[in-house]
C-alpha cells in the first residue's frame, strides 16, 4: 500500500491529519491525532515500555519542552543544530541544498558539506529554483531550533528540539535520588519541535514530532556484562557504509569492531525486538552503520535502526554512542560535577541512546498492517495495539438484540476500548471494523436470547465461534494481552 493510500485512508478513518486542515496555507510539518490515532499511539507507546523501559528496569522521566538557554550552549544545539539552505532570488522559495542536488543529479549527498563545498556542487550542477527557474542565493544556515521568551523580559529560551537533553541534565539527581546503578537506562516520551526548512512527506518529518528516548548511562569500562550475552547469538542485517550487506550475529559484528560492545548489542537487540512485536517483519528490519563522515562529531559509533516501507527504508530510531560528550559539556557550562559512584570508583558515564520517532514508527506499523486490494481493506494490527478491542452488533434491530448488545457493550467498556454498531449490513459493519484493525466482532442473535452466547468473528481467519457473554471479557483479556517482556 502506497504512502498516499495510508495517509488517506488515516486521515478518512481519523487516525491522524493535517493540523488546521480547514484552513489554507496552514504550514506543513504538523499533524493532529484523531481518536484510533490516539489510542493507538498510547498502545504503541506501552508496548515500547513494556518491551524496554521495564524489560531493562529502566527509569522513565517527564521533562518540560522549554528549556533554558544555557542547556543548548552546553549541548551544542546553538551553534550546529543548523540546516543548509538557499533561496531563489526572484519569487523567495527557499531549499536545502542536498535536496535540490539529490533531486537533480539522483546521488545522495552527505548532511554535512561545508557552505561553499554546496555553492560549488549547485553551480557545477546548474541547479535552479524549483518554482520559478530563476538564480537561487549562495548556501546559509538556519538553526532548527524554535526560540520562545520568558516573560516580559522575554528571556531567551527554546523549545526542546530532542527529548533527551532533560535526562542528560537531571541525571545527577536521579543517579543519586533513585538510589541505582550503573548500567542505568533513563526514558522519556514527549514533543520535540524542530522549525525544519522545507518538511515534505508529512508524517516522516514533522516540526512538532514525539519521540520516545533512551540514555543508557554506563562506565565505558565496564561493557561486558552477563545480561548482555542473549544479544550475542541474534542476527540481523546491516547496511555497511560502502554500501554492503551482511547478515551476522551481533556476537560476529562485536568482534569485528563494527558494534563497539556487548552493551550496545543488547540495546540494538532490544530496539529490534520491539518493532517485532509490533508487527514489523524481522526481515524487513535493519541497521544502517553511519560512517565517520555521516555521524555527529562526538560520536563513536551510530546506527539508524530502518524498517522497508513502501517509500523505502525509512529510519525510525537513531542509535549513537554519545561517549562522554553531554555530561561533560552540562558539567562545564553549569559548573556541576557529573561524575558519579561505580563501585567506590567516580567515574564520567558514557551514554548509548536509542531515540525512536514515534510519528513515524505509527505510520509504519499501520502501513505493514494493511492487507487486502480496492475497497476490502484489513489492518492486521497485532491485538494488543489495536485503538478497539471489539465491535458488538446486533444481527437485526428488533426483538431486544439491540438492548443485548447495548448492555454487554457498557459492561466490556469498563475494561475495554469497544463500540457498538448497529447500522448496514452485519457485512458492511464487518469491513468498518477490518479496516481499523478490530480483531473480533461480536454478533447478538436470536440464540443469544435462548442461551446467552453470542458469535466470536476473527479479523484474520475470519472463524466464528460460539461463545458464553460470560466468558466475553475473559477471552478479550487473553486475546490483547501485551506479549511477555522477557523471552
Ligand atoms: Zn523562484
Amino acid at each position: 500500500m502506497s504512502y498516499e493510500e495510508v495517509v488517506r485512508l488515516a486521515q478518512q478513518r481519523g487516525f491522524f491529519f493535517k493540523t488546521a486542515e480547514s484552513y489554507p496555507n496552514s504550514p506543513a510539518g504538523f499533524l493532529d491525532y484523531g481518536p484510533l490515532g490516539v489510542a493507538l499511539r498510547r498502545r504503541l507507546v506501552e508496548l515500547w515500555r513494556r518491551t524496554i523501559v521495564k524489560a531493562d528496569g529502566m527509569l522513565e522521566i517527564d521533562g518540560a519542552q522549554i528549556l533554558p538557554k544555557a542547556v543548548f550552549e552546553a549541548s551544542g544545539h546553538l551553534a550546529s543544530f543548523t540546516d543548509p539552505f538557499v533561496k531563489c532570488a526572484k519569487c523567495g522559495s527557499v531549499f536545502r541544498p542536498d535536496k535540490l542536488l539529490e533531486e537533480k543529479t539522483g546521488r545522495t549527498f552527505p548532511e554535512k558539506l561545508s557552505d561553499p563545498e554546496y555553492d560549488k556542487l549547485m553551480y557545477e550542477s546548474g541547479v535552479k529554483c524549483l518554482k520559478c527557474g530563476a538564480r537561487l542565493s549562495g548556501t546559509s544556515r538556519f538553526n532548527m531550533m524554535f526560540r520562545v521568551g520568558i516573560g516580559p523580559a522575554a528571556e531567551e529560551a527554546y523549545l526542546r528540539p530532542e527529548t533527551c537533553q532533560s535526562i542528560f541534565v537531571d541525571f545527577p539527581l536521579l543517579f543519586k535520588t533513585q538510589r541505582v546503578k550503573l548500567p542505568v537506562g533513563i526514558a522519556q516520551v514527549g514533543r520535540s519541535f524542530r522549525n525544519e526548512i522545507a518538511p515534505r512527506q508529512g508524517l516522516i518529518r514533522l516540526r512538532e514530532l514525539n519521540q520516545a528516548e533512551v540514555e543508557v548511562f554506563f562506565n565505558p569500562a565496564k561493557v561486558d556484562d552477563p545480561r548482555f550475552e542473549w544479544a550475542q547469538n541474534e542476527t540481523f542485517s546491516f547496511r555497511h557504509p560502502d554500501g554492503t550487506d551482511s547478515k551476522v550475529t551481533l556476537g560476529e559484528n562485536v568482534a569485528k569492531g563494527i558494534v563497539p560492545n556487548k552493551l550496545v548489542a543488547h540495546y540494538l537487540a532490544l530496539m529490534a525486538r520491539f518493532y517485532v512485536a509490533a508487527g514489523v517483519p524481522a526481515e524487513g528490519i535493519r541497521f544502517r552503520v553511519l560512517s565517520a563522515e555521516d555521524r555527529a562529531f562526538y560520536s563513536r559509533a551510530a546506527f539508524d535502526l530502518e524498517v522497508k516501507l513502501s517509500i523505502g527504508w525509512v529510519e525510525l530510531v537513531a542509535c549513537n554512542y554519545r561517549g562522554d560528550y553531554d555530561l561533560g559539556g552540562h558539567g562545564r557550562v553549569s559548573g556541576t560535577d557529573f561524575r558519579v559512584d561505580d563501585g567506590g570508583e567516580k567515574v564520567l558515564p558514557h551514554v548509548f541512546e536509542l531515540s525512536m520517532g514515534i510519528d513515524r514508527s505509527l505510520y509504519t506499523v499501520i502501513e505493514l498492517s494493511m492487507r487486502g486490494e480496492g475497497e476490502k481493506r484489513v489492518m492486521t494490527l497485532r491485538p494488543y495495539l489495536s485503538p478497539v478491542q471489539a465491535g458488538l452488533f446486533p444481527l437485526v434491530n428488533k426483538d431486544g438484540l439491540q438492548e443485548a448488545a447495548k448492555e454487554t457493550a457498557e459492561n466490556l467498556r469498563e475494561s475495554f476500548d469497544v463500540f457498538y454498531d448497529e447500522s448496514g449490513s452485519i457485512g458492511k459493519r464487518y469491513a468498518r471494523a477490518d479496516e481499523v484493525g478490530v480483531p473480533v466482532c461480536i454478533t447478538f442473535d436470536y440464540d443469544t436470547l435462548k442461551d446467552k452466547t453470542v458469535t466470536i468473528r476473527d479479523r484474520d481467519t475470519r472463524q466464528q465461534e460460539r461463545v458464553p457473554i460470560a466468558e466475553l471479557a475473559n477471552r478479550l483479556t487473553a486475546l490483547t494481552r501485551y506479549p511477555p517482556m522477557r523471552r
